[in-house]
């Protein structure tokens, strides 16, 4: 299983190189066989020689430029990052990044062979519509990307749900995973109010194949938990 922690604007260096030596103790002592990734902030990129894959939470697709305030190949390079974060509901909401955008950013990082998260989901109203609203919606965010790419991993994660504290029913989550795994045989991540609580029973279900964590992965005993049960069910 794929257990990702998305620290978001969160940790100084100090903060984040600690936080990823308790990760990587707790994998060491329990013997964890998962795969744990963590996207910490841009400047906290250096923090990456353990078991932990450190990954950008964003990038511009050029190796270097004028590109004022975005990080290009040569930082995640120096660094030795192959891992990235594409399409997070806030930077396609918050930060206005286009579907057109995003392709560009994909193709970019697959040529390079970048293991790639690419988040999609629907926002409240879409999913108030009915299910066929919510799934054309869904449906354009997987315009224009490489579905058979072989280091993808697909995130589903209703926008809704992120930092809210509502979750889907299990129900749900294990209908609209199905139908998405018919669009990608990629692993298919869970996101969206996923805590230390809810953690077990939404990896025990069919085609959920991880989780991505937002503000509860920010305390390191509960992740480690987390990280636990996906050990525990695997
Ligand atoms: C996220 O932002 O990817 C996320 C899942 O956040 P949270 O766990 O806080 O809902």
């Amino acid at each position: 299983m794929i257990i990702a922690a998305n620290l978001k604007t969160n940790f100084t260096r100090k903060e984040t190189s600690n936080y990823i030596e308790e990760l990587s103790t707790y994998m060491n002592q329990n013997a964890i066989s998962q795969e744990v990734l963590v996207f910490p902030a841009m400047s906290s990129l250096d923090t990456n020689e353990t078991k932990v894959i450190v990954g950008a939470q964003n990038a511009y697709p050029t190796v270097n430029g004028a590109f004022t305030g975005e990080i290009g190949l040569t930082h995640l390079e120096e660094f030795g990052i192959k891992t990235i974060l594409i399409g997070h509901s806030e930077r396609r909401h918050i930060l206005g990044e286009t579907q057109e955008s995003l392709v560009k950013k994909f193709n970019y990082f697959k040529e390079l062979g970048f293991k790639i998260v690419y988040c999609v989901g629907e926002p409240l109203e879409k999913r108030e519509a009915g299910k066929e609203t919510m799934m054309e919606y869904i449906s354009a965010q997987y315009e224009g990307i490489d579905t058979e790419y072989e280091n993808l991993i697909i995130a589903y994660e209703p926008v809704w749900a992120i930092g809210t504290g509502l979750t889907p029913t299990l129900e749900d989550i294990e209908e609209i995973h199905a139908t998405l795994k018919s669009k990608s045989k990629a692993p298919l991540l869970y996101g969206g109010s996923v805590k230390v609580t809810n953690a077990k029973e939404v990896l025990a279900l069919k085609n959920v194949d991880g989780i991505l964590v937002g503000s509860a992965a920010l305390y390191g005993e509960h992740f480690c938990s987390m990280i636990g049960y996906a050990e525990e069910l695997s």
